[in-house]
């Protein structure tokens, strides 16, 4: 597995754990709704949040950003991902927490850049020829190789198509044979493919991937005009930094169609400024003529304080760019020193930045809040928890936090599945309780062992 996609399943997993939040939850003047959107309680945050989101949508936010200020696991990150829902679908939101800025192998300014173009969409809107018609022949063509564990091999699949226009047959990659089985395409089923992409669909289906082979000249070719039977609009929405990362290579054409079709290839070399330079010219250069539009996100910058002076005079110069995304900061400090000074200020940033800053409280939950979004979170990943079990958690989230009270959730179910069970019981709840060991007690447990330890 490469590195590059070891980090970014630890950046699909932090907002995994917030899958249930799907908004804000207000209604229609802004008033929270206690329980909404996947949201609970933490009104007055949501209900500011509110008003930054149409700020944002009024453009008044340009060169400033939110800084969300509270203590751990009061839904900081929950209320983030929702300003990014509501600034409407597919807005990228990208978190990150300050320190990462510290690697000994990439520049501080490097790190905040890449995360910046991680929170920058670009949709693509290209109208492309789609022919349809009812398939006649179905057949795989098998190999003359038979693989090692003995299994014949497909070497393409040919689809005979029956359009208004007239009927083709296609030699299709043998990559989507599996898929067209999974999509359960048979012989009478109308699909359509879409010239260029080679992109087949069944009605109604989810798409299947194809590259086109033309039977007769058996070559890759565009599909037959004669056969076009209409065009359709297709959207597809990127962020810069995943056309930074399919064009990190020597060679390759520079329009966003191929840069699209890199994505999927393996790479590697360097993004450098003057790759990015280039893919922002070309990217201009398609908004301007109308094919693309894009789509500022939300960049999460968790610890803020965690950030040195130079990272924070980088940011305080990137809110200004014309295309940056809605930055939003959070802190659970009060006054501490900026890094890399000695200057003591509040949350740890420097004030000129401060000033930009709108600030919004998060404040602890009451108990019958933590229990609601307990429910949700067993809710989502659909776990079973009985009514005695479900209070016992409730009650050590209101003791220790309410993220190590969800992040019993999983073992403990892990535990009732190993005890033949199908639902969680209050022992599974005490016994992972008694495993695993929230921050306050691991820390009073080292204090307490002292001598034991090299403190
Ligand atoms: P913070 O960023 O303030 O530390 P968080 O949003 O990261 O908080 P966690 O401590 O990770 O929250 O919270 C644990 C879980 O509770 C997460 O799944 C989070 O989405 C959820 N959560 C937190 N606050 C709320 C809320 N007000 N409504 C619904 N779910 C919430």
């Amino acid at each position: 597995m490469k590195i590059e996609e070891v980090k970014s399943t630890v950046r699909i997993q932090r907002i995994a754990a917030h899958s249930h939040v799907k908004g804000l939850g207000l209604d229609e003047n802004g008033v929270p709704i206690h329980t909404a959107a996947g949201l609970v309680g933490q009104e007055g945050a949501r209900e500011a949040a509110g008003i930054v989101v149409d700020l944002i949508k009024s453009k008044k936010m340009a060169g400033r950003a939110l800084l969300l200020a509270g203590p751990p696991g009061t839904g900081k990150t929950a209320i983030a991902l929702a300003v990014a829902h509501e600034l409407g679908n597919k807005v990228p939101f990208c978190p990150m927490v300050g320190s990462e800025v510290f690697s000994s192998e990439i520049k501080k300014t490097e790190v905040l850049m890449e995360n910046f173009r991680r929170a920058i969409g670009l949709r693509i809107r290209e109208s492309k020829e789609v022919y349809e018609g009812e398939v006649y022949e179905l057949t795989p063509v098998e190999a003359s190789n038979i693989s090692t564990s003995g299994e014949k091999i497909i070497s393409n699949v040919i689809i005979g198509l029956r359009t208004s226009k007239g009927s083709k047959q296609l030699k299709l990659d043998p990559s989507i044979y599996d898929s067209l089985q999974k999509e359960k395409v048979e012989v009478g089923d109308v699909i359509y493919i879409e010239a260029g992409s080679g992109t087949v669909k069944r009605q109604g289906r989810s798409d299947v991937y194809a590259t086109e082979f033309d039977l007769e000249t058996d070559d890759y070719v565009p599909l037959p005009k004669g056969l076009v039977h209409k065009k359709k609009d297709v959207v597809q929405d990127v962020t810069l930094h995943d056309l930074d990362v399919s064009n990190a290579r020597p060679q390759g054409g520079r329009d966003v169609i191929s840069m699209m079709g890199q994505l999927m290839k393996p790479k590697k070399t360097e993004i450098t400024d003057k790759l990015r330079v280039e893919i922002n010219r070309v990217v201009n250069k398609y908004i301007d003529q109308g094919i693309a539009e894009l789509v500022p996100g939300v960049l999460f910058i968790d610890e803020v304080h965690m950030l040195d002076l130079e990272t924070f005079t980088y940011l305080h110069k990137s809110l200004e760019s014309p295309i940056a995304p809605i930055v939003i900061f959070a802190t659970n400090r009060g006054r501490c020193t900026i890094r890399g000074t000695d200057i003591v200020a509040p949350h740890g940033i420097p004030l000129d930045l401060l000033d930009r800053l709108l600030i919004i409280r998060t404040l602890p939950y009451n108990i019958r809040d933590l229990g609601q979004i307990l429910m949700l979170r067993a809710q989502t990943e659909s776990l079973k928890i009985s009514e005695k079990a479900f209070n016992l958690l409730s009650d050590i989230g209101a003791k220790s936090t309410l993220r190590y009270a969800v992040q019993l959730l999983t073992p403990a179910y892990q535990m009732c599945k190993v005890n033949g069970k199908a639902e969680i019981t209050e022992e599974d709840i005490t016994d992972v309780h008694q495993l695993f060991l929230d921050a306050k007690r691991s820390s009073k447990f080292l204090s307490d062992n002292k001598a034991k330890y090299m403190l």
